[in-house]
Formats: C-alpha cells, sequence, structure tokens
C-alpha cells in the first residue's frame, strides 16, 4: 500500500488535485468513529463545524454549537491577566500547576465529600477533550469493548474506532431519554473493558438517578471493567443532584472521572480540563497525555484555580440562571409548535419537529430541517441523528438539539423568529 492512493476517489480531471486522493491511516478510523467519512472517503466537517460555519454565512443565531456567548466571572478572567502579567508563560508541570490540582480536590471534597491526593491522583488535560482521549487511548486495547449510551458526543466515537476498540451502545429513548437497565445490563460482557457515562448528558439534558449509576458500579466490578465518567456539565442541573459516579460505594477503585472548566466558568477556549483516579490509572493516563499537549494553558491554571474556589452562591446561581434561560427556550419551542423535552442539566433542549407538519415533512429529517433553519426561521441547531450511528437514526430522525447558553436578548429574538414556523 502507497501512503497515497493513485487512484483519485472522486472523477479525475482538472478537480483531481492531492484533495481528491486517498491518505491512508489512522484518520479514516476517527472519521469513521465519529460518523464523518464521507461515502466518498472524505472526512466530512463536525456537525459544530458544519451548523457554526451555516450560522456565520447566513447570519442566523446560533443555537447549534454549545459555547456561551458572555463572559465567566470576572475575578477568573482577571486572575488570569494577573498571571500573565506575572510572568506565567513557560511549560506548567507536566500534572498541572500544584494550586489547581489542590482546587480540583478541593472542589471535589467540598461539593462531593470525594478525598482525593492532589499529587497523585489529579491530572490536569488541555480540556476534557484531551482527558477523554488520554484515557480512551491509555486504558484499551484493540478489539476492547467501550460501552456508552447512545446518542452520544462525537468525541467517544472517534476516539474508540481509534484505538481500534469497539463502541457497544445503549439506547436512550425519546421523549425522557432514560437509560433502559436492561439493554444495560446486555451490553457489558467480559469484553467489555470502559463503561463511559455521561452525566449530565448532551445532547439530552439526561442526569443518570442513583439507580442506573449503581447498575453501571455493579456490572463494572462484575466484569471487572473501568467506569469513565464525563462530568462536563457536573454544576448545570437544574433542581436534581448531580451523583459523580466515582462517590457510590465501590466505585472510586475503578473510575476516571473527567470534568472541565469550560461550561462551569464559560471558558471554551481555554481548554483546562481534569482526570480524577487512583494513581495507577492516573499513572497510565499521563503515560498517553504527555505525548498529547504535553501540558497547556499555563496562565489559565491559576484563574481556574480561582474559579474552583468560588463561594457556592457562584455555581447555585449560574444554574438558576441557566434554568431560567431553558424555560425561555423551552416555551418559544412550543409555540413554535416543536415537542419539547425538559432537560434536567447540561445546557441543550431537544425538541421534536415532526409536529411542525409541513414544514417539516418537506425537509424529510433533522439534518435537512437544520440545514434548512437559517432560512426558514433565522436560527441554527444540530440534528440529533450526529450523535446516532447511521443504523439507528430512524428512531431519532425528527429530533433536533437547540443550545440554551445565550444572552437572555439572544434567546427571545429566536424564539420570536422561531414563531414564524407557526405560522
Ligand atoms: N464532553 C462533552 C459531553 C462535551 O459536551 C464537551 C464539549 N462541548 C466536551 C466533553 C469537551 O470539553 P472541553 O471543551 O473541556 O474539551
Ligand atoms: N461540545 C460542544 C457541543 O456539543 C461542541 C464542541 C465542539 O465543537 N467539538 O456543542
Amino acid at each position: 500500500m502507497t501512503a497515497l492512493d493513485a487512484t483519485p476517489t472522486r472523477a479525475a480531471g482538472a478537480g483531481a488535485t492531492l484533495e481528491f486522493v486517498t491518505i491512508h491511516g489512522s484518520w479514516q478510523r476517527a472519521a469513521r468513529g465519529a460518523m464523518l467519512l464521507g461515502d466518498d472517503g472524505t472526512a466530512q466537517p463536525s456537525i459544530f463545524a458544519e451548523m457554526s460555519a451555516l450560522a456565520a454565512a447566513t447570519g442566523a443565531i446560533n443555537l447549534g454549537q454549545g459555547f456561551p456567548d458572555e463572559d465567566g466571572p470576572a475575578e477568573v478572567l482577571e486572575a488570569a491577566r494577573q498571571a500573565i502579567t506575572d510572568g506565567v508563560n513557560q511549560y506548567p508541570p507536566g500534572r498541572g500547576i500544584p494550586v489547581l490540582r489542590e482546587a480540583i480536590a478541593g472542589h471535589q471534597a467540598r461539593w462531593y465529600g470525594i478525598h482525593v491526593d492532589p499529587e497523585r491522583e489529579v491530572l490536569v488535560t488541555a480540556g476534557a477533550t484531551e482527558a477523554l482521549t488520554a484515557t480512551i487511548l491509555a486504558l484499551t486495547e484493540p478489539g476492547d469493548e467501550v460501552v456508552v449510551f447512545e446518542p452520544f458526543y462525537d468525541l467517544y466515537g472517534a476516539v474508540v474506532e481509534l484505538a481500534g476498540a469497539k463502541l457497544v451502545t445503549v439506547p436512550l429513548v425519546a421523549p425522557h431519554f432514560e437509560s433502559d437497565l436492561d439493554a444495560l445490563g446486555a451490553a457489558v460482557t467480559d469484553r467489555t473493558r470502559l463503561i463511559l457515562v455521561n452525566s449530565p448528558h448532551n445532547p439530552t439534558g439526561t442526569v443518570f438517578g442513583r439507580e442506573t449509576l449503581e447498575l453501571v458500579v455493579a456490572l463494572a466490578e462484575r466484569y471487572d471493567a473501568i467506569i469513565v465518567t464525563d462530568e462536563v456539565y457536573e454544576h448545570l442541573t437544574f433542581g436534581v443532584e448531580h451523583v459523580p459516579v466515582a462517590s457510590l460505594p465501590g466505585a472510586a477503585e475503578r473510575t476516571v472521572t473527567i470534568s472541565s472548566a469550560a461550561k462551569t466558568f464559560s471558558v471554551t477556549g481555554w481548554k483546562i480540563g481534569w482526570v480524577i483516579a487512583r494513581p495507577a490509572l492516573i499513572d497510565a493516563i499521563l503515560s498517553v497525555k504527555q505525548f498529547l499537549s504535553y501540558v497547556n494553558g499555563a496562565p489559565f491554571q491559576p484563574a481556574i484555580a480561582v474559579g474552583l474556589d468560588l463561594p457556592d452562591a457562584f455555581f447555585v446561581d449560574a444554574a438558576a440562571t441557566l434554568q431560567a434561560k431553558r424555560d425561555l427556550l423551552i416555551a418559544g419551542l412550543t409555540t413554535a409548535g416543536f415537542a419539547t423535552s425538559t432537560p434536567a442539566g447540561a445546557y441543550f433542549i431537544v425538541a421534536d419537529a415532526a409536529p411542525l407538519g409541513r414544514v417539516f415533512g418537506e425537509a424529510g429529517d433533522a439534518a435537512n430541517f437544520c440545514r434548512e433553519l437559517p432560512a426558514l426561521a433565522g436560527v441554527v441547531a444540530v440534528p440529533v441523528t450526529a450523535f446516532v450511528r447511521p443504523e439507528h437514526r430512524p428512531q431519532y430522525a425528527s429530533l433536533v438539539r437547540f443550545a440554551f447558553c445565550k444572552r437572555v436578548d439572544v434567546l427571545e429574538e429566536a424564539v420570536a423568529r422561531l414563531g414564524r414556523l407557526a405560522r
């Protein structure tokens, strides 16, 4: 096999440049795992990139990609500026600066009663993205199975395939997107290496209750699997408690807890995340992480330590503010004719566009509907099918995800525009 396939994957001709030649390599597994490998062998942009570009091109309000449009706490931003001024601009230690690791440990103790050693059980990463990538690559061998709820965040599929492992999905079924415990029980076997739990869940907003999480722990114990939890939305819950899996009896030994500053402090561009696990697991994950980014975000690390030490009121108020935004958008989507679910966490609403009737019927499915939504209503959203494998898409075909982590005036304008769909 040559590195560049001599046969262009599209019809040869004036356009048959290198761009259309198959490049061999494991990128194909990553793209396939994220469901982004086109039939012609080319890589498609992620749904977030595609829809953000569509919003930019059309001037539509971007309720697609999940990022806030307001700055986070002023003390945190100021701490980063101060750190740059103070010369915190070179490589930080490989595991993260001590003050941040201590703040992460302090946060776990304060909010969840979980006690971890900041020296050996905490690892700072380039966002939850790197934390998840390093963890999956470090802890799986080709052929291992990774169990995950579906719909799932695209990264999981990409990295599991990149590792040569196999994703096994357990459906969350509309309209409530709760887990089917029997299906979960059937999915975990002695081939399972990791059970990956994202709570609060993107895109559905499900916050998994103790019953589900206890079953995850019991199954992991029975089949000697490791639990990986993606808790990036841990502080964004609405009237329900976020239960970290590691807080359950027997779980801490075999759980890798992953979170991030991105959502909690509205700093998605800073890329500060972390991993919490027993020392041997941290050492294994660090073996991979140090060759991904090595380290990142020197001046942001002390700033996030400031954020994690903020009083309880900051975290509680942020969730309450977001809940009011959720309710505003649910009311607007309902008036526009969507059937909506009420997420208990994270910052996305899944809305069923089928009740819109003709407008949706002409689009045919949620992906086409989202491509047409800028013209129909001046708003961008993402189809839930982008989080679902092709063979399972029919049951999610009319579902659309709207992000509500935007300013109130932006959401009000979006709601007014979406009202056009009802006419
Ligand atoms: N996990 C989930 C479920 C997410 O939604 C996101 C980001 N949107 C991430 C991980 C990535 O987090 P980070 O930005 O910290 O890399
Ligand atoms: N996690 C964000 C979302 O779900 C997107 C992040 C990304 O673009 N990769 O909207």
